[in-house]
């Protein structure tokens, strides 16, 4: 029987990487709402709706209909690249400027509302792997199988900073740490949908987890 994997937690846990993981394993669909949130920042951004030190939340509001985000399968990587109004932005959502601004848009409840309801809809076909931040508790709190994935702020820290590296973008371990850290805090503390573990999600911490160690543990929790 297919079924609904929901896998929740802090930025830069791994969450993508063991949802693929699964995915593949199961023949299930992967879906990264992260690449949603980021996509309509990178919308936000390109319209000078968010910046340094501001958010103009009522003209994103009235623009929200003009934003569409899909996925498309790329045949190179196996996985579905992101897209907003046509373009693929798989790229363009994962710099570090993008990542500075995506958590405060992620506050704005009409933001989530439409990209939420999108997530439902792919949902209908079982056989899914979810990540993000309210999976589990918003999206689909009904899921068969819920994760919530922690890790040390360093560790996190660390790995995002080496994917960053090998992208080819330069940016410093410190400011990667101050965005995973702060960006954690605006997801705990929003008043919309907060970052927490639902509670019959099962807490997986992997700072001391290999890859393989953690996709072993998770295959066989989602055989149960
Ligand atoms: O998963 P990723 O780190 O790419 O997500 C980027 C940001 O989008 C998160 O830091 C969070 O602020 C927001 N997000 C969210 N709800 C989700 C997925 C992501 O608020 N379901």
């Amino acid at each position: 029987k297919k079924i609904i994997i929901a896998i929740d937690g802090f930025s830069s846990t791994g969450k993508s990487t063991v949802a693929k993981q699964l995915a593949k394993a199961l023949g299930y669909v992967y879906i990264d709402t992260g690449a949603m949130y980021r996509a309509v920042t990178l919308f936000a951004m390109n319209h000078n709706l968010v910046g340094q030190g501001y958010l103009r939340e009522k003209e994103l509001e009235e623009k929200l209909s003009e934003i569409q985000i899909h996925f498309k399968l790329n045949p190179t990587t196996d996985v579905a690249d992101v897209y907003l109004n046509g373009e693929n932005v798989e790229r363009k959502v994962r710099t570090l400027e993008v990542s500075q601004y995506v958590s405060p848009i992620a506050t704005v409840s009409a933001v989530r509302r439409k990209l939420v309801e999108q997530q439902q809809k792919m949902g209908e076909e079982k056989g899914i792997v979810m990540d993000g931040r309210d999976i589990g508790t918003v999206v689909f709190p009904k899921a068969e199988l819920k994760l919530f994935m922690t890790a040390s702020a360093e560790k996190r820290a660390r790995r995002r900073h080496d994917e960053l590296l090998e992208r080819g973008e330069h940016v410093s371990y410190e400011d990667v740490l101050e965005n995973v850290v702060t960006r954690d805090k605006i997801d705990v503390s929003r008043e919309d949908s907060p970052l927490v573990k639902a509670e019959s999600a099962i807490e997986i911490d992997n700072s001391n987890l290999t890859l393989q160690e953690q996709f072993d543990k998770i295959l066989s929790l989602s055989k149960k």
